[in-house]
């Protein structure tokens, strides 16, 4: 793979190596684009097969923050950290203690937070090294799971868009299917439930199913069944990919919105779900409340204030689908529009002295 033009293809500005044998470090910083701000995007600790692996993952998902920071009208790039390893054999105090240290080379352009494989617990050891990491625990000034926050824009998410589809905000007696009923999708329930919504709800752990039909009443059924399911919204609430080649055609809502990232198999899924009628919220849009939470971290943190932030989801997502139907193209391109176009606009601003 030639890394240098595929970081000319995609505007990527850095990638950095660094390795501290005696702890068993090999990590890798990508930076997308910091015209916005820093950088900021979590670290992921994965056992990548190659290290080619390693690197596309870290320019790929640096990208996808540069875009999820700019739609929601954050003042930061994208960025992305991947640590080379096993995250349920190889963590240690060291092996942080020397990732906050690499990310301090960095001086402020990437500011680290956690992602898959990684944990708040984590980030302490990160902070002893560097000031440029968000996400603490609550008891360390930070603001802690970003789940709560996330639900919050989902469901702000969820109505712009029965409003958008239905011309209809209200949620009484709409039909909600989700896929996966974790830490958001739970918190999302208990938004939904006050609003008098059916659920339908699946997930491949039998405990959380239980628990969506003891507190919420919902309607349960196998994670191959939930793409079957009559309903208005389907919220994939899992892992990535839930949008694809196989689950488009079946699926019988007309609205698609939750929180999971990488919703989409691959791009053309989006022009997919247009041609079906379903109205699609782009992924980084509608789940952009952990975040939006986060970056509120950088002064004193105040939890009214981000989620007031956060309850702007449903307006941006307007401004999304304001744009697919002036520019006649699907949301996902109509989100990547909104974001290119504001840094397109921050680049143009003249530089002065000092500065
Ligand atoms: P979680 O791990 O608490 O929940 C995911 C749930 O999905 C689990 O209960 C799991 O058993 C279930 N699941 C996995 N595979 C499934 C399948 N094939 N069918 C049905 N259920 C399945 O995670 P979470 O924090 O609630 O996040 C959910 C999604 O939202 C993830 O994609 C995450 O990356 C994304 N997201 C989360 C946040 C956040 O603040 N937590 C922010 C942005 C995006």
């Amino acid at each position: 793979m030639k890394i240098l033009d595929y970081m000319e293809q995609y505007n990527h500005e850095q990638l950095a190596f660094y390795t501290d044998k005696a702890v068993g470090l090999r990590a890798i910083i990508a930076i997308h684009d910091t015209t916005l701000g820093p950088a900021l995007g979590g670290c992921r600790m994965w056992k990548h097969a190659t290290e080619e692996d390693a690197i596309l993952d870290a320019l790929r998902l640096a990208r996808g923050m540069t875009y999820k920071s700019a739609a929601a009208g954050l003042n930061f790039g994208g960025g992305k950290a991947v640590i080379i390893g096993d995250p349920t054999k190889d963590k240690s105090e060291a092996l942080f203690r020397a990732f906050g240290q690499f990310v301090d080379t960095l001086g402020g352009r990437y500011i680290t937070t956690e992602d898959v494989g990684t944990a708040p617990g984590d980030l302490e050891y990160v902070a002893t090294q560097t000031a440029h990491v968000v996400g603490l625990s609550e008891s360390l000034g930070g603001s802690g799971d970003p789940s709560y926050a996330t639900s919050v824009g989902v469901y702000e998410g969820i109505k712009a868009s029965l409003e958008e589809a239905l011309g209809d905000a209200a949620l009484a007696g709409k039909v909600i299917a989700i896929q996966g009923f974790g830490k958001v999708a739970h918190y999302l329930a208990q938004h939904l439930k006050e609003d008098k919504v059916k659920l339908i709800v699946t997930d491949v752990n039998k405990e959380k199913l239980k628990q969506a039909k003891e507190e919420f009443n919902a309607t349960v059924v196998s994670p191959e069944k939930i793409f079957d399911v009559p309903c208005d919204v389907f919220a994939p609430c899992a892992l990535g990919g839930a949008l694809n080649d196989s689950t488009i055609p079946r699926l019988r809502c007309k609205i698609v919105a939750g929180c999971a990232n990488n919703q989409l198999l691959e791009d053309r899924h989006a022009e997919l779900l247009a041609q079906r009628g379903i109205l699609y919220a782009p992924d980084y849009v509608i789940n952009a409340g952990g975040v939006i939470n986060l970056s509120f971290e950088m002064t004193d943190y105040d939890e009214e204030a981000a989620l007031e932030r956060v309850r702007g989801i449903g307006e941006t997502l307007k401004k999304v689908y304001a744009i697919a139907k002036k520019e006649k193209t699907n949301t996902a391109r109509a989100a990547d529009r909104l974001a290119e176009e504001r840094i397109a606009q921050a680049r143009k601003v003249k530089r002065i002295y000092p500065g």
